[in-house]
């Protein structure tokens, strides 16, 4: 039987909102393994605000699966692409500044489609989101720039601070352990 409008209108939107998902998948690995890198560089300041992203995007992947959720569609599991291994430093913040500024282009995209098909609950998904993908490319853009202009003077700084978040362990295990769970 042919979807009627209404159903097709909400496919247009579960679909775009799948590929955000996909990208924030995506993006969950590629800045894990980032940490990792920079953690063994020794680079610790910037290990632990790429840890903190990496979490930002987490948090992105599930708001767009509750959404997917609530318009009963099924949330992808696939990540929009591979992640790259072991990138240096300065590749790093360039190519972190670029995923991010092609994300907040994606996604402006994403909100004409949700707009055009009438979702103003997803509208307003990706408005939020948009504004926390901004934060995160001023950060890398303001990395990369530093580096781009200072090089091994602004390195030498970063190099051997602490790479702690100041965040407890999370998840079921610590809520358990407390007697939340
Ligand atoms: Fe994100
Ligand atoms: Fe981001």
């Amino acid at each position: 039987m042919a979807k009627s409008a209404k159903e097709q209108r909400k496919a247009k939107v579960i679909e775009v909102l799948n590929k955000a998902r996909a990208m924030e998948l995506m993006a969950i690995t590629q800045y894990m393994n980032q940490h990792y890198n920079l953690d063994d560089m020794d680079y610790g300041d910037m290990a632990a605000k790429i840890k903190l992203i990496a979490i930002d995007e987490m948090r992105h992947a599930e708001m767009f699966a509750e959404r997917i959720k609530e318009i009963n569609g099924e949330p992808t599991v696939e990540p929009a692409a591979k992640s790259t291994k072991g990138q240096d430093v300065q590749t790093i913040f360039s190519f972190d500044s670029k995923l991010e500024d092609d994300t907040i282009d994606a996604y402006n995209q994403f909100l004409l489609v949700c707009r055009e098909n009438g979702d103003s609950i997803s509208v307003k998904l990706f408005e939020t989101i948009i504004d926390e993908e901004q934060i995160h490319f001023n950060y890398f853009d303001n990395v990369r720039d530093h580096i781009e202009k200072l090089g091994e003077t602004y390195l030498a700084q970063i190099a051997g601070t602490s790479s702690a978040t100041g965040l407890g362990t999370q998840g079921f295990v610590a809520r358990q352990a407390a007697g939340q769970a």
